[in-house]
């Protein structure tokens, strides 16, 4: 199983991964973490992400990229990754794309974590708050006017991530804003759900939806017909031609892709 989790600094993402990785036995890739320990272990690339990570921009996406790339090689995630704190702009989906595209991979689902704004703030004021009681060192990019920054940083070139997986039918959304044993129910629920494999065009609804368009011919001559004030026979006119369509969509839609085959190939 190969997940993403989305949502801002704060939404939770960290702990629902934690969720995952037990029910699914799959690991928890974090490149917040993993740029974290370049930079402990004082790397080229930690050296390059030390900064900007202070000051709560995003690192550049090549080098991002390449982490990912190369971490998602190792044997451990053969089995499945939950993605956390990637991709964080549309380019690395993109690459995302591409690179599970070379494995013939595909993700299952793209979870968006959705939580208001200031409830965040508050959230991460008490996280920092308890970790200053127990003692614990906090992240430097913790400090509010630095979270202030990441959060314009997730508003400007994360969030467009919504509209795109949302594109592509894999974003499925939970209330990040339920205690966490019922956002863990939620996102459980949405990843366990299938994917359609029927493509939009082919489903019913939809079939039958289109159907109901009147076709552009009947719909002029309606139109000439209410030119020249002949008002009853401009309404008849319409709606024979909606009538007309819709019955034939809806029996085109009723069939399913095989049975208008065999219909088709009966005719013949
Ligand atoms: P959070 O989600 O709480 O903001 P993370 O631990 O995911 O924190 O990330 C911390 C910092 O690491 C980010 O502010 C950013 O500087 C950097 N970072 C993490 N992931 C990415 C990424 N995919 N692209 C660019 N920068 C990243």
């Amino acid at each position: 199983m190969r997940l993403i989790l989305l949502g801002p600094p704060g939404a939770g993402k960290g702990t629902q991964a934690q969720h995952l990785v037990a029910k699914y036995g799959i690991i928890q890739l974090s490149t917040g973490d993993m740029l974290r320990a370049a930079v402990k272990a004082g790397t080229p690339v930690g050296r390059q992400a030390a900064d900007i990570m202070a000051r709560g921009a995003l690192v550049p996406d090549d080098v991002v990229v390449a982490i990912v790339a190369q971490r998602i090689e190792e044997p451990d995630a053969r089995k499945g990754f939950i993605l956390d704190g990637f991709p964080r702009t549309v380019p690395q989906a993109g690459a995302l794309d591409r690179m599970l595209g070379e494995h013939g991979l595909k993700l299952d689902a793209v979870v968006e974590l959705r939580v208001d704004e200031d409830a965040l703030l508050r959230r991460i004021e008490s996280r920092v708050a308890a970790m200053t009681a127990r003692g614990e060192a906090l992240r430097d990019d913790d400090r509010p006017e630095v979270l202030h920054r990441r959060l314009a940083a997730y508003r400007e070139q994360t969030a467009p991530l919504i509209a795109y997986y949302r594109r592509h039918g894999t974003l499925r959304t939970v209330d990040g804003m339920a205690p966490i044993e019922e956002v863990a129910g939620a996102i459980e629920k949405v990843v366990a759900r299938p994917q359609s494999k029927v493509p939009a065009a082919s489903r019913p609804r939809v079939a039958a939806r289109k159907a109901k368009r009147i076709p552009a011919k009947k719909r002029a001559r309606a139109k000439t017909a209410a030119k020249l004030g002949r008002k009853s026979e401009a309404r008849a006119g319409a709606a024979r031609a909606r009538v007309g369509t819709a019955r034939k969509g809806a029996r085109r839609a009723r069939k399913s892709p095989a049975r208008r085959h065999r219909a088709r190939n009966r005719r013949r």
